[in-house]
């Protein structure tokens, strides 16, 4: 077990702490971890299926229902000092919400913070996390790092050895190319993986490394806290922003071979952030991107990750980052970031701490999770996210100039099967304003008018005639453009276009 780990568990320890909260599956690890820390101390364990057990040496002292084994250790006579005791509750949740038991983990953290001879600490183990807010000032929480390349490495041998495997047979270009594949999941889930693979073909090498990767895929799935999006566009169905495109591809060229790239002293790339006028392409680009790193792309949606108990929110963020990291090389895209963290800085005070705990992740993660964050709107952005050591670099994605808008109804026309020779000059002047969607509208509207009247062919009259009855973007919200472009400027983004004054007339 990670030595820091170890120490915070100590420290939380020494200073008094009434709850320690640990949330985690892998009860293994969890336990070995307690062992550690506290030793042949007296500890007792409560479970709802078990019941009450020695913890040290697993004896079982009968079953009592959670408000009464705690009744059992509140009212402990303090005839001397005792010497520390500790009372381990494994999988409390479905019990907490009793009114008794809550009140009696109050009262013990009372007693245990003003009664010096009362020693008695309480740990909750748990799989979930949930802590009523009457016992939420006597919990800190401890969090088990995931395990780092030597343990990795450790987990790895130990299955080559436990399973009777020839151990020159597992070289070093194996555990060098497995290694990508098994970070960001726990002990517990590396345990499984390595089982898996060996147990298909008996053996274990680096071409496991796709199966755990479709596992890692499944896992995400089931996880609720992320969505894995399905990604058929291309970086060639993006029309325009040229210079954001020629930037995707050389990350991905990075990406491809990050082993050696980092070998060469290049960073691991975090990620980019996207802002721009609505309907001009920056889920389209997010896509894209998925499909130019060849990795699976993950939405994070910060509305539903928010929890009713205390610390439910921070754990679903924490857990979402960590499924991210267990999926990792894949791209994470935050969309809509700026309502996510609207609320920070202000009275929301579980968006601040969200906010804080996503760009502490940001700035230190070293894993191949590519993080790809789309806003319409750059006014309310909180301006830690725009720091430096944050995202590698902010784009703006403006209206498209006329060449963009050539090239974005080539892309539709071609989807369509039309002839892209139909994009003539007065096209492109009628379509002054107009944002990505709008010009996709246009294809589709023109197209299903010429099925409508006989199945007509498809002109460029068609689909001059559409354009100039649709109402664009920047009819419908002219004020609000032309103040994003201000913004833009003011916080001197990087132009997704190739074009370089971002304020030429574009519409
Ligand atoms: P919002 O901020 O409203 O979510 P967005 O910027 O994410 O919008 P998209 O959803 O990516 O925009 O684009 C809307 C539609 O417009 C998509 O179907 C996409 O095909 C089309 N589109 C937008 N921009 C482009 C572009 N540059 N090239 C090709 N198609 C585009």
């Amino acid at each position: 077990m990670n030595k820091e780990i170890i120490s915070s568990f100590q420290k939380m320890i020494d200073v008094n702490t009434p709850i320690i909260y640990i949330n985690d599956y892998d009860f293994v690890r969890v336990d070995e971890l307690i062992k550690q820390v506290i030793g042949k101390q007296k500890v007792e364990e409560w479970n709802p299926a078990t019941g009450i057990t020695d913890f040290n040496n697993k004896t079982t002292k009968g079953n009592q229902p959670l408000a009464d084994f705690l009744v059992s250790k509140y009212s402990i006579e303090p005839i001397a000092k005792l010497p520390n005791s500790f009372v381990v509750l494994k999988e409390p949740q479905d019990f907490i919400d009793d009114p008794t038991v809550k009140t009696l983990l109050a009262l013990m953290s009372q007693r245990k913070l003003y009664d010096p001879m009362y020693e008695c600490t309480v740990i909750i183990v748990s799989s979930v996390l949930k802590v009523p807010v009457e016992i939420e000032k006597y919990v800190s929480f401890l969090e088990i790092n995931l395990p780092d390349d030597t343990e990795i490495k450790r987990l790895m041998d130990e299955h080559i050895e436990v399973n009777d495997y020839d151990k020159n047979k597992f070289t070093d270009n194996d555990r060098e190319k497995l290694m990508p594949s098994l970070k960001g999941m726990t002990a517990f889930e590396i345990d499984r993986m390595l089982d898996m693979a060996m147990s298909s073909n008996g053996s274990l090498s680096a071409d496991d490394k796709e199966m755990i990767l479709r596992q890692k895929k499944l896992m995400v799935k089931k996880s609720g806290v992320l969505e894995l999006i399905d990604v058929k566009e291309r970086i060639e169905d993006i029309g325009g922003v040229d210079i954001l495109k020629k930037y995707l591809k050389r990350k991905s060229a990075i990406y491809a071979q990050l082993h050696e790239a980092t070998k060469f002293g290049v960073s691991t790339p975090k990620g980019v952030f996207l802002v721009g006028m609505p309907g001009c392409g920056k889920s389209l680009c997010a896509k894209a991107t998925a499909a130019q790193f060849g990795a699976p792309l993950l939405k994070m949606d910060m509305g539903s990750m928010m929890g009713k108990y205390v610390g439910e929110s921070e754990a679903n963020l924490r857990k979402a980052l960590r499924i991210a990291e267990a999926a990792a090389p894949c791209i994470l895209w935050v969309d809509e970031i700026e309502k996510a963290f609207s609320g920070v800085g202000g009275n929301n005070d579980i968006m601040t701490r969200m906010f804080g705990y996503f760009l502490s992740w940001m700035q230190e993660k070293s894993s191949a999770v590519y993080v790809f964050a789309t806003a319409n709107n750059a006014d309310k952005l909180p301006p830690e996210l725009k720091r430096k050591g944050r995202f590698d670099e902010i784009f703006c994605v403006n209206l498209p100039n006329d060449k963009e808008r050539k090239a974005i109804f080539e892309v539709h026309l071609r989807k369509k099967n039309r002839d892209t020779n139909l994009v003539k000059p007065d096209l492109i002047n009628a379509t002054k304003g107009f944002n990505g969607a709008d010009i996709e509208s246009v294809v589709n509207e023109a197209i299903e008018q010429c099925f409508v009247d006989n199945k007509q062919d498809l002109t460029t009259e068609k689909l001059r005639d559409v354009a100039r009855t649709t109402k664009s973007i920047s009819k419908s919200c002219r004020k609000q453009i032309e103040d994003m472009e201000k913004i833009f400027k003011e916080n001197d983004f990087t132009n997704a276009s190739e074009e370089s004054k971002p304020s030429q007339s574009r519409y």
